[in-house]
């Protein structure tokens, strides 16, 4: 019997909540570590997004930017800001609902191999391996880890090698952030929109999930 289809999943605002009120929150608690003006921080840590994403680790993230405004923070002070930081990323994986866990064992249980693929920041990656969504993947593809970030068609390869597959044999669930649904498609993936914890790309074409928990009956063609 051939393997079940492979699911690849992403992570903010399609197993946990996204949480960007409290993203914001922590990095004007961080600047106040650091001596720089909450809100410029704040600013400064959505205009560097992508370079965060790309590779920027914890404590070069909050040294850098807190230089460009002009702070000259201490390494303790940064170090500090940095593990409020960590904390933060530990605590939004933590906050993954019993429902989804129970979901991804339920896919399991079908003998569906499991991957992820999180546009994300250093911090969320050291986070993951001591999650308890970790031990439920057969691989996990970081953008931070990889210098690679969707919607680019390479990283949705290095997943699928990842599980043993081909791009075209795995399905991709998310909510379509960074234009993540289109690159899964030009990888040649089958795509599911979820609208779970957001409605983030309304122009998808196709009906969306409303609860991850449609997934397993929607796989089965039921
Ligand atoms: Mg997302």
């Amino acid at each position: 019997m051939a393997v079940p289809q492979p699911v690849i999943f992403d992570l903010f605002h399609t197993l946990v909540d996204g949480a960007n009120p409290e993203r914001d929150r922590v990095v004007g608690e961080m600047a106040l570590m650091v001596g720089v003006e909450p809100a410029a921080l704040v600013a400064a840590y959505h205009a560097t997004w992508r370079d965060r994403m790309l590779g920027w680790d914890v404590a070069e993230t909050v040294r850098n930017l807190a230089r460009r405004l002009g702070g000259t923070p201490t390494e303790e002070q940064v170090a500090r800001a940095a593990a409020h930081r960590r904390e933060l990323a530990a605590r939004l994986l933590d906050g993954v609902a019993p429902e989804t866990l129970a979901l991804l064992d339920a896919l399991r249980a079908d003998g569906r191999p499991l991957g992820l693929i999180s546009n994300a920041t250093a911090e969320t990656a050291e986070a993951w391996r001591s999650s308890a969504l970790a031990r439920r993947f057969d691989a996990a593809v970081f953008s931070c880890t990889v210098g690679l970030a969707k919607p680019d068609a390479a990283i949705y390869r290095t997943a699928a090698e990842r599980l043993g597959v081909d791009p075209t044999d795995c399905v991709f669930v998310g909510d379509g952030a960074d234009g993540e649904l289109g690159g899964a498609a030009a990888a040649g993936m089958t795509v599911i929109r979820t609208i779970q914890h957001s409605d983030t790309d309304p122009a998808w074409d196709g009906q969306p999930l409303t609860t991850l928990d449609e997934l397993p009956s929607l796989l089965r063609g039921e």
